[in-house]
């Protein structure tokens, strides 16, 4: 039988101190510890799903196998845990006000006043509760900082959640700040105890503290924090600096957070010993990360390239691979559309990726940086916009056809070798049709579908399987029917379709050392102990091709 507790993750002080990430090492470690984990997120936008949000906002869109598009905590809570997220575990403000009105509106309340208490409180306990009745432990991830004005709804059904089901089975764990005064030469508990006050005016006391910090705290310290915010010096966490962010679940274990846990629920951690397997290859894992044996550059090709979160998913998968293959990455993040000359940028790459986008901006440079790749025979990784972008960089310079392009940035060319989706095969089954006059919210392609791969290509010999499961997010695709065959004339070969055969999923240049292009998106499925099979593929061959130059 699961155990069933709740633990909830709030935020103070400031963004950005990393409850995603303390959210997915604690379920890291309950998991080695042999319990089964589930990790959640409730975001507090009103934006109904972030979608549409620009990546300079909230960073990437994370998309998970049955298409949700979420906010990219979910890709830490997969990468660390292994857990698959889905729909379930991921709501937004916006989504609840929405289905609020909707139901409204169509007179579901019978005519009673509608309220935040109770209509959107039991709307978000519903989303905490459903489908974690095989779990042993719920995470849950409340997003923005305590005080937020859209948090108080949240707050407010935490607090709930923790009367009904007392403190046997809900835990509060608040993450906070202790800013380091150089001039003082101390950490300074203040912000931490506004923080703190800011919970309890919503009635919530929290049980943990997790401090992030420059410096170790010392007892006097925790003394301090703990006395003025209620709670035992024991469970006052540091939340130290890492050098890279998969030494998170063992530095807190080092401070004992996982047996604070423990102990809260009444449950001797000796009991649940941390599993050796999994200590052994985390510990290699951060390792080859922190010491690799050599050094390679790697240039990416992008349009969002100075928000380090728009990427996240990319930057992880390119970790794991170059974990994977002991080698450390230096990788350069190009902007295509500021860059004066994309070609001096990318000199002296061992590799060249062009990740997904949207929209015609900047795509020339990237053209220009595919055919680089491809005359001077470097590894080259296009996912998404990348494999469209290759395809018309072979037809125009190759075959001539200089008008060769996607009818998402010319919608009258004459040579459209990219159009929109015309119809194809949802995984229930039944057919989803585009015409150019659909309505585009919320018509891309998503989530999770089949690739039968070519016998012999480089993405057979990378996955080493027939069929793949890979994760979308695309409104066109390779205009096949009317382009494959000349495509092929051009080398240009097409190595992964969609089972029925209609859609184009990865095509790979033959004549070159590794040049390979894919309609989904890897990065959401890489893996920091095992890496994903293209990437690391990839990465072995620009480390190859490094070693061969010198
Ligand atoms: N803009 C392209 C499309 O809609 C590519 C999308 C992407 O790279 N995620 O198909």
């Amino acid at each position: 039988m699961a155990l069933n507790n709740y633990i909830f993750v709030t935020g103070g002080v400031m963004s950005s101190l990393g409850k995603g990430l303390a959210s997915a090492s604690l379920g890291a470690l309950l998991q080695a510890r042999g319990f089964k984990v589930c990790l959640r997120k409730l975001d507090l936008y009103l934006n109904v799903d972030p979608g549409t949000l620009s990546p300079y906002q909230h960073g990437e869109v994370f998309v998970t196998d049955d298409g949700t598009e979420a906010d990219l905590d979910l890709g830490h809570y997969e990468r660390f845990t292994g857990y698959r997220t889905t729909k379930a575990d991921y709501l937004s403000a916006g989504e609840i006000y929405e289905n609020i009105i909707l139901t409204e509106r169509k007179g579901g309340y019978n005519g009673s006043t509608v309220q935040v208490i109770p209509h959107v409180t039991d709307a978000i306990k519903r989303f905490i509760f459903a489908s974690t009745e095989s779990f042993d432990f719920t995470l849950i991830e409340i997003g923005g900082t305590v005080g937020d004005i859209e948090g108080a709804p949240f707050l407010e059904a935490i607090r709930q959640v923790r009367n009904e089901l007392g403190a046997a089975h809900t835990m509060f764990i608040h993450l906070t700040y202790l800013p380091y005064v150089k001039t003082a030469g101390e950490l300074k508990t203040k912000p931490t105890q506004h923080s703190v006050k800011d919970l309890l005016h919503a009635g919530i006391q929290p049980d943990l503290l997790l401090c992030r910090c420059e410096i170790p705290l010392d007892v006097a310290i925790r003394s301090k924090i703990a006395l003025f915010c209620n709670m035992t010096p024991d469970n006052v966490i540091a939340a130290l600096d890492v050098r890279n962010i998969y030494r998170c679940p063992t530095n807190y274990s080092r401070e004992y957070f996982d047996e604070r846990v423990c102990h809260h629920f009444n449950l001797d951690y000796r009991d649940f010993p941390l599993s050796k397997d999994w200590n052994q290859k985390w510990g290699e894992l951060v390792e080859n990360i922190d010491n690799p044996r050599s050094r390679i550059t790697i240039v990416v090709v992008g349009k969002y390239t100075e928000l380090p979160d728009a990427y996240k998913s990319l930057r992880e998968a390119l970790t794991h691979a170059g974990a994977q293959n002991q080698v450390g990455l230096d990788v350069r993040w190009c902007n295509s559309e500021q860059t004066e000359d994309v070609i001096a940028e990318i000199r002296g790459a061992d590799g060249i990726i062009v990740p997904g986008g949207f929209g015609a901006r900047g795509i020339e440079n990237k053209i220009k940086a595919i055919q680089y790749a491809r005359e001077n025979d470097i590894p080259f990784l296009g996912i998404c916009l990348g494999m469209q972008l290759a395809i018309i960089e072979s037809f125009r310079n190759i075959a001539g056809v200089k008008d060769a392009n996607s009818t998402e940035f010319d919608p009258d060319t004459n040579a459209p070798v990219i159009s929109l989706i015309s119809e194809w095969t949802k995984n229930d089954g039944s057919k989803e049709r585009r015409t150019k006059d659909t309505n585009l919210g919320g018509t891309l392609r998503l989530g999770q579908y089949p690739c039968d791969l070519v016998k012999g290509s480089f993405a057979h010999k990378a996955y080493q399987q027939d069929t793949i499961q890979e994760r979308h997010r695309h409104r066109y695709e390779f205009n096949a029917p009317k382009y494959k065959e000349q495509a092929e004339q051009l080398g240009l070969v097409v190595t992964g379709s969609s089972p029925d055969g209609t859609l184009t999923e990865i095509i790979e240049h033959k004549n070159h050392p590794w040049f390979v292009a894919v309609q989904f998106h890897p990065e959401f499925k890489s893996t920091p102990i095992d890496g994903h099979p293209l990437f690391v593929s990839f990465i072995k061959s620009a480390t190859t091709r490094k070693a061969n130059a010198s």
